[in-house]
């Protein structure tokens, strides 16, 4: 069995960057601006003040100066300082030709339309010079995914419309005879699919665009013509379920049959049977049924998977030490993702089982913010010690 980093590198080999579009401003948040973005002006474009006060010349302090006028943001047509004078200016006005500094309202005393300001003073305090923040021509290293920081930047240079990477578009399949779509009734020995929307959403998350195709049944033959259509649709296909060795599970057979199959079975806990191949030049991800295991291997291969077109390295997550509260058994050699749940505890974090471990037990993946990775080889994780943990949620 591969291990999860060996398994992680096939999967990663040869990806392919999805292309770029143009789209406006106001769609860019989580999206990833294409490099090289360039700042066409300097911002501030002209020098300004940081502070409602008086521009004055530093030479002239400590006056008294008359006040010969006033400079509010936004003006254009500016008055030009007089020697021995100062104007009143407030924050973000450009400073008046003739003014060298500025000094703040707290800082001055007025009088009969007089000004007077503590002495010496240095030439540029509260002055903001043009290209303070950005200059012409930088290139702007944006965050990826974008948040409101980086929109903010794009807005200040003046950018309306930037291209970013599209959004890979993954198909998603459940398969089992069993499911029922969440809204309609239940029927005896049917279960809801759980998995469509939770990878769904996951995807998004990532930063692909779902492709929610209806669940493919126990069959062979539905199983080659869903594949086969999904694989023409979608820079990606995820499938639920049907991975392992019973006789209804056709998937990892299809993607053979299909195409090719370059990797079945890792050594992890959940998700141990995950196929990966592709059909026709598109990667074909098999994640394991039970709910936990499609959501953690999610996590694990199909989330670096998606960031890769995308030009992201990794999967984005904090990685931290944490040290287990309790002991938290796996029942396997392998290496395995535990649901837990991270809190501070002095200077660092502890982790503590947030639930049942078992691979259909949601209800400890829902609570957890965090999956610790306890090593191949150990048979549990033991309290006290120290594990990675990959935050996936928020914390308190
Ligand atoms: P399988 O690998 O297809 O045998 O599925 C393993 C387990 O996961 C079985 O108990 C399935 O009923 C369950 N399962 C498979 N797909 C889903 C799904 N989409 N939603 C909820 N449970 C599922
Ligand atoms: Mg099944």
């Amino acid at each position: 069995m591969l291990s999860v980093d060996e398994a992680r590198a096939r999967i990663l080999d040869g990806v392919r960057l999805t292309d770029a579009e143009e789209i406006p401003l106001d769609r860019c948040l989580g999206r990833v601006a294409v490099p090289g973005v360039r700042a066409e002006i300097d911002v501030p474009s002209f020098a300004n003040s940081a502070m409602d006060g008086f521009a004055l010349r530093a030479a002239d302090a400590p006056g008294p100066l008359p006040i010969a006028g006033e400079v509010a943001a936004g003006r254009g047509d500016l008055p030009v300082l007089a020697p021995g004078t100062a104007l009143r200016i407030m924050t973000g006005a450009p400073l008046p030709p003739g003014a060298d500094t500025v000094v703040p309202l707290e800082e001055a005393t007025e009088a009969d339309g007089q000004v007077r300001v503590p002495a010496p003073l240095s030439p540029g305090r509260h002055v903001r010079g043009q290209g303070h923040d950005t200059r012409f021509g930088e290139e702007l290293l944006l965050g990826a995914p974008m948040a409101a920081a980086d929109i903010a930047v794009l807005a200040s240079i003046g950018v309306a419309r930037i291209a970013v990477r599209r959004r890979p578009v993954v198909a998603i399949l459940s398969t089992g005879d069993e499911l029922v779509p969440p809204g309609e009734p239940l029927r005896p020995g049917a279960i809801y699919d759980a998995n469509a929307p939770a990878l769904a959403a996951a995807v998004r998350d990532a930063g692909g665009e779902p492709l929610a195709l209806p669940p493919v049944r126990d069959a062979a033959d539905d199983t080659d013509e869903r594949l086969r259509d999904a694989a023409a649709r979608a820079r990606l296909v995820l499938t639920s379920g049907g991975v392992s060795v019973g006789r209804h599970d056709h998937v990892r057979d299809a993607i053979a049959r299909l195409g090719s199959l370059d990797l079945w079975r890792i050594s992890v806990q959940p998700g141990k049977p995950l196929a990966f191949g592709s059909i026709d030049g598109t990667p074909v991800m098999g994640l394991p049924g039970n709910p936990v295991s499609a959501l953690v291997t999610f996590e694990l291969f199909a989330r670096p998977l998606i960031r890769a077109m995308l030009g992201l390295a990794g999967d984005g997550r904090v990685h931290l030490p944490a040290r287990a509260q309790q002991r938290m058994p796996k029942d396997t050699p392998r290496r395995a993702y535990l649901r837990v749940r991270l809190a501070h505890a002095g200077r660092g974090y502890e982790a503590q089982a947030s639930g049942g471990q078992g691979s259909s037990q949601l209800r400890a993946l829902s609570a957890a913010n965090a999956l610790l990775v306890v090593p191949e080889g150990i048979p549990a994780a033991e309290p006290g010690e120290s594990y990675e943990a990959i935050v996936i949620g928020g914390m308190e």
